[in-house]
């Protein structure tokens, strides 16, 4: 075997695959990881605060660093590139990055999560047009900034609560008659003076030369208007990082991948864990759980197949 060869690869460095590599180590397995930020999509979460045991939150930053040194020290390789290809012959899997390296192992873990949906509209990634709040909204302190988060979900209402504190005005435009966050986001919402939710409106569209001037939208009764914006903060719904794989593996109608209890695919050898699987609670505590009992998984498929 090449130096090159492990027990597990894991594509994604989130919550997900970073415990997988943690558990999996600890577990005696040898764990590549690919990815290129420690901790997935984390970075973009102020304050975690719904993780057991964190009493006041933590930043999501600092989470994911923590989550990627503990799976370091417990020996995981961590390439620090993303996965470009994986294919797979006689029981082996073969990862290629993006720096050209091949790595061999007979299980793989996808846990490369989920991205922010842009609106479809014209012009959708021009300037002032941002994915992180946690990011982004810094650059509006000071400003006088009106900002307009758009969508219902508990993402959108995270986005508005961090943005009402560097902002003067947060809009959350919302296509459904209510908000679909859950009722701790909705209070926290409510109870922030700056932010306005305007229900049954629908953005269709971004105004300006280089940089988004107004957003348009249309509202229940069809009447159309323009708000005048320093920048809008989309947030209506997902789509799984999924594309790059050419396997014929189940999934649902939107792409997510469908595992059984072992969360192993339809392929076998290969599981997913995390936010890219379809299941109902898409959190960190949720995908950290998936990445302790995929490695679980993982090393009795390997007990079982190697005899
Ligand atoms: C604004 C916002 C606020 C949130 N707030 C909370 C909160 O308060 N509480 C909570 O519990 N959850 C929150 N979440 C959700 C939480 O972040 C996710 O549920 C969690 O990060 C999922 O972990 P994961 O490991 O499955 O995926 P991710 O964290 O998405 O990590 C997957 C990683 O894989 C990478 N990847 C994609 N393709 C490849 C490839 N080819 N090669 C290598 N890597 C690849 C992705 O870029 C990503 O970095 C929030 C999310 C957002 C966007």
């Amino acid at each position: 075997m090449t130096e090159n060869h492990y027990d597990i690869l894991i594509v994604g460095t989130g919550p997900a695959g970073a415990t997988a590599a943690f558990y999996g180590q600890r577990l005696g397995l040898k764990t590549v990881v690919f990815g290129d930020t420690p901790g997935g999509i984390t970075y973009m979460i102020e304050s975690l605060v719904d993780f057991p045991s964190i009493v006041g939150g933590i930043s999501g930053t600092e989470f994911g660093v923590k989550l990627f040194q503990q799976a370091q020290m417990e020996g995981a390789m961590f390439t620090m590139s993303l996965l470009d290809t994986l294919k797979e012959t006689d029981d082996q899997f073969f990862a290629t990055d993006t720096n050209g390296l091949t790595y061999t192992a007979p299980c793989a873990v996808i846990a490369t999560g989920r991205a922010p949906k842009r609106l479809q509209v014209a012009r959708s990634d021009m300037k002032g047009v941002n994915l992180c709040s946690v990011c982004d909204g810094p650059l509006f302190r000071d400003k006088d900034a009106t900002i307009a988060v758009v969508g219902s979900n508990n993402a959108a209402g995270q986005h508005a609560l961090t943005l009402s504190r560097v902002a003067t005005k947060v809009y959350i435009i919302c296509r459904s008659q209510t908000l679909l966050m859950d009722a701790a986001h909705r209070q926290l919402v409510a109870d922030q003076e700056n932010i306005d939710v305007l229900t049954g409106t629908e953005a269709t569209g971004y105004v300006g030369l280089d940089c988004v001037e107004s957003l348009a939208v249309t509202t229940s009764d069809g009447e159309t208007k323009h708000f005048a914006v320093d920048a809008v903060f989309p947030a209506i719904g997902w789509e799984p990082n999924i594309k790059w794989l050419d396997f014929p593996v189940k999934r649902t109608p939107e792409g997510y991948l469908i595992t059984d209890e072992t969360l192993m695919t339809s392929k076998t050898g290969l599981f997913a864990a995390g936010d890219i699987r379809e299941k109902k609670l898409y959190q960190v505590l949720t995908a950290c759980a998936d990445g302790a009992r995929v490695a679980k998984y993982v090393s009795e498929f390997l007990e079982k197949t190697n005899g």
